[in-house]
This record gives C-alpha cells, structure tokens and sequence, in this order.
C-alpha cells in the first residue's frame, strides 16, 4: 500500500531512462492520448517514452486502478468523469509499476509491447472538449490591454476586482501541440478609417496561458464551491488563445471576443495533474477589496510555473538559427485562482462537463520581457521586438513558429515540465 504522497517524493527514480531536466520524470507522470496502430489510446509520459495504458490495462496490470474500459475509451472523457479516487489510485499504481524498488511486475514481461517514443507517434487532443471558456484574470494584462485599448478610459474596469472576468471560446478550433495556424481573415478598422474593410488580419497575435480540464462535472442548479474544486480539476495544460488583435479591436464591445479569437487555440498535449503539482502551490497575491463570500478561499491555490514564449521566423529556420525567446514569466502572480473561477463559472447554477477547458488568460508579470502577448511586449507595435537575425516582430509574420513552454522547480522537489505548446503560421 502506498501512502498519498508518496509519487511525488523526489528521491524517487524510475527504470525507465529519464535524462536530467527532462519534464517528464516519475513525479510528473502527465496524461495524453496517442496514436498508435491506428488507433487512439491514453498514455503517460516518462523520460522520452509513453506508457500505453490501453495495452497495460489489457495485460491486467491496472486491475486494482480502475475499470479497463476508462483506460482504453479513444479520450480521457470516462477517466476524467470518474474523480479524484481514481485518478489518485490509477497514478499510484502507475507510480509502483514505474519506479525502481516498486512493482516489477511490468518490468519483467516484454516491455515493447507497452512503451513507444514520444517522438514516434502522432499526440491527439487528450479529451473531448464540450465547453471552453477564457478568462482574463492576470491584473498586470488587464491593465495593459485596458491603456492600449481605451487610452482614455480607467484601465480596469469596475467589475475586474470582484469577478474573474471571462467569455465562452469556440471549443471545436482547440488544437493540438503541433497543429498550423493559419492567418485568419475578418472585419478590421483603424480609428482613422470611415469604413471597416475585410481582409487577411495584419495584427496576428499570441496569448500565453495555462488551462485546467474539469474532472467530474455539475448538474444543472448544482455550482462548485471553492473548496470542492480540487476534487473538480484534473489538471493543467498550456493554452496560447491566438489573437488577431485588428479584428478584436473592432467587433469585441459591447459583447466581447468573437472571430478575433476563435479561429485557433492551441494546448499542449499532456496534462499535468494536481498531485504532480502539489510542491508547487503557493500563495496567491493579496487581493483587495476582499472578493465576496463564495469567492473566498482559504488553500494556497497559485502555482510556481515558470513560463516562456518562444519565436523562431522562417528566415531565423533557414539559416539554421535557434528560437528566441521574447518572453519569460510565471503563473504565481494571477489575481484570479482556479478554484475561484471554477466557482465563479458555475456560481448561477451552469452545467460544466468532463473535459471542459478553463483557460487563464493572458499570464503577464510586470517586469519588462514578462508579458504573454506580442501587443503588451511591442506596446501595440511601438517598440519591435529585435530578432538575433535581424528581423523584428511587431506581429506575427507568416512562417513564424510560436512555442509555449513551462516547468516548475525548487529546491526540495524535483523539477517537472509540460512539454510545448507549438503553432506555425501559415498564410491567409
Ligand atoms: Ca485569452
């Protein structure tokens, strides 16, 4: 019996190889689906490998983990359905299989039939998502997106401290890691301009954001509270809601985003669970006004993820020059906690399903090079950001690759990792 806890004790080690500062070490233990013999199936992440749970639940290995139908349904719906109970028992059987001293029973049968590279096979989106929804809960972006907006506005508008301001996204264009991006097109109109004009968006942006999936779900009439959203949030993947700034700028009041956002959203492919995240809570920042009742928590709910966009143009691919990085942040400072949007969103009484995303919103610090948006780096395209090659980027250009990456360390834990988050812009 392995007491709670125990996966993520550090001196831990599996057998399977796993390099130093890779993401993926027996602590982590993310959850994806892939493709393999044609087929989808749920896996975990270890080292450079994938353990194919459909073909270890087949051997019998996950019997006292779950049922085998969750571990071998196409997505992660049904195990995501079934709750903390499972997940925690699944991820501590997964763990014993894993390490070295643990359960050998894995290790003695033909392990070819049960791992593959992660670098070998196709990553498909890991759930079904029936519901996504984007908040904008960084107080530092907020700020910055309400002065570029409406310079001649108060930047926060009154609402922003005491809700987690938020609106539905288009749940059919989240994409996987990997996946093209192409320029969308839409209605765009500069101030100066009499008429709006439609045409390829000349504003394509980034967003840099962190999702968590819902587990169970809520009935009708039924909201989570605060202090139930653990038991509700599977875990966390990286988000970039792409932007096309132009169009948004135009058509987003009085109701809010629109074609501006929806055309593309990118996650990366393996959720990182709560209990692989726990050494990393934290305290959130202070918040004032106190948030109402139903919005007060009293658990550590922020998360030290460390984060960087980084950009690499067609012409920097060509001649064989790395990415750049444009950005480094962390996910520590948001004003807004998840379990305090999880709450919010379901405070009237809405349904949420399992496999729903809630996405942050754009993460930005307010140290200079810690924003997650090329609008607030460039400050809406006054101030390019220089390329090692000597290109600049006041927007996306076609060609361009945007990678999303974060991780977490400290002393005391060992270091996990989400992987990427990656999209590359094709032309309109
Ligand atoms: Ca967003």
């Amino acid at each position: 019996m392995i007491a709670p806890g125990d996966t993520i004790d550090p001196h831990l080690e599996s057998w399977v190889s796993v390099s130093p500062g890779s993401d993926f070490p027996i602590q982590n233990l993310p959850f994806g689906v892939f493709v393999r013999d044609g087929r989808a199936r749920i896996g975990v992440a270890i080292g450079e490998q994938i353990l194919d749970l459909s073909e270890t639940a087949d051997a019998g290995f996950l019997d006292d983990a779950g049922e085998r139908e969750l571990l071998q349904a196409p997505v992660l719906n049904p195990l995501l359905a079934a709750g903390t109970g499972t997940w925690r028992a699944l991820r501590e059987r997964l763990s014993a299989l894993l390490r070295v001293g643990g359960d050998a029973a894995l290790r003695e049968v033909n392990v070819e039939r049960f791992f593959c590279r992660q670098d070998e096979v196709e990553m498909r989106l890991p759930m079904e998502i029936g519901d996504y929804v984007d908040f904008y809960s960084s107080i530092e972006h907020a700020t910055n997106l309400g002065r570029l907006f409406r310079p001649d506005a108060e930047a926060l508008l009154p609402n922003w401290r005491w809700l987690p301001v938020g609106y539905h996204g288009r749940s059919s264009t989240v994409l996987i890691d990997g996946t093209p991006v192409r320029r969308p097109c839409g209605q765009r109109k500069a101030p100066s301009d009499t008429e709006p004009e439609f045409g390829a968006s000349r504003r394509l942006d980034i967003e840099l954001e962190v999702g968590f999936i819902e587990g169970p779900g809520n009935q009708l009439g039924r909201p989570i509270p605060v202090r139930d959203a653990a038991e509700h949030i599977f875990g966390l993947v990286l988000v970039n809601d792409w932007s096309a700034r132009d169009i948004q700028a135009w058509e987003y009041q009085p109701l809010g985003p629109f074609l501006g956002k929806s055309f593309a959203t990118t996650i990366s492919p393996w959720i990182v669970t709560l209990d692989a995240l726990e050494p990393f809570r934290v305290q959130g920042p202070v918040q004032d006004p106190q948030p109402l009742s139903y919005l007060r928590v009293d658990e550590r709910w922020a998360y030290a993820i460390s984060l960087a966009v980084d950009i690499r143009t067609q012409q920097m691919e060509e001649r064989g020059i790395s990415p750049q990085t444009i950005s480094q942040t962390t996910f520590a400072g948001m004003y807004w906690n998840l379990a305090q949007q999880l709450a919010h969103a379901t405070a009237n009484g809405a349904v949420t399903r399992p496999g729903d995303l809630f996405a942050s919103g754009t993460i930005s610090g307010s140290e200079p090079g810690s924003q997650g948006s090329l609008i607030e780096l460039t400050w809406n395209g006054e101030r390019p950001i220089a390329l090692a090659d000597g290109e600049n980027r006041r927007f996306l250009e076609d060609g361009d690759e945007v990678t999303l990456r974060g991780w977490c360390e400290r002393r005391g834990a060992r270091r996990i990792g989400f992987g990427a988050a990656r999209g590359r812009v094709e032309p309109a």
